[in-house]
């Protein structure tokens, strides 16, 4: 099973992909995990990515979309994968459909986790309470300007991912708004419905 889970920072995508992980017995691919590993290793890579990231900016096309193409290589996306993160430009969408297309495996689901914006600072914040409570670090984007800058990200490069999902009838899209167990329930619906069926939201 391929799977695609899009939605805003903060919509609860890595929440999502933790629990897919689980049910589905497939690795979650998050893009911003690995950066993070990147950064905290010191690669390359990690200290072209460090400071965009920091700032809530997009790192660029070419280095996601070559840290994606090798992860899809590795053994255990064989029998599927749950991107997180990705794509979140319209050149990665259509460099991901070109890399699956030349495996003859293509995506079974795309699914948006549609929220209010309102609300996302607020579960940042809450993130970050969290994170501080448990003895964590906090993330160096999980403070108010780089988040301004991540959502403004969004709106610009990553929402019109959704319409290139959606022109093609492969956009599904659930209430990320319900709790937590509901938005579950609401995926695993889609996961197990026959997939001539696409469920689309008006724009
Ligand atoms: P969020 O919780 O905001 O969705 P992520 O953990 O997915 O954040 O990503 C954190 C940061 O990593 C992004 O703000 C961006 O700088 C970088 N990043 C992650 N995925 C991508 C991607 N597909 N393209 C460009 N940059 C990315």
């Amino acid at each position: 099973m391929r799977i695609i889970l899009l939605g805003p920072p903060g919509a609860g995508k890595g929440t999502q992909a933790t629990r897919l992980i689980a049910t589905h017995g497939i690795p979650q691919l998050s893009t911003g995990d690995m950066l993070r590993a990147a950064v905290a290793a010191g690669t390359p890579t990690g200290l072209k990515a460090k400071d965009v990231m920091a700032a809530g900016g997009l790192v660029s096309d070419e280095i996601v979309i070559g840290i994606v193409a090798d992860r899809i290589e590795e053994e255990d996306a064989n029998r599927g994968f749950i991107l997180d993160g990705f794509p979140r430009t319209v050149a990665q969408a259509e460099a991901l459909d070109a890399m699956l297309k030349s495996k003859d495996k293509p995506l079974d689901a795309v699914i948006e986790l549609g929220v209010d914006e309102a609300i996302l600072g607020a579960r940042i914040a809450k993130r970050v309470a969290e994170t501080i409570a448990s003895g964590g670090t906090v993330r160096p984007d999980d403070n108010a300007d780089a988040f301004k800058t991540r959502l403004a990200a969004y709106r610009e490069l990553t929402a019109p991912v959704s319409d290139y999902y959606r022109q093609t009838c492969r956009l599904q899209v659930v209430d990320g708004m319900a709790p937590i167990a509901d938005v579950s329930q609401q995926i695993d619906r889609l996961l197990s419905a026959p997939s001539s069926e696409p469920m689309r939201k008006q724009a």
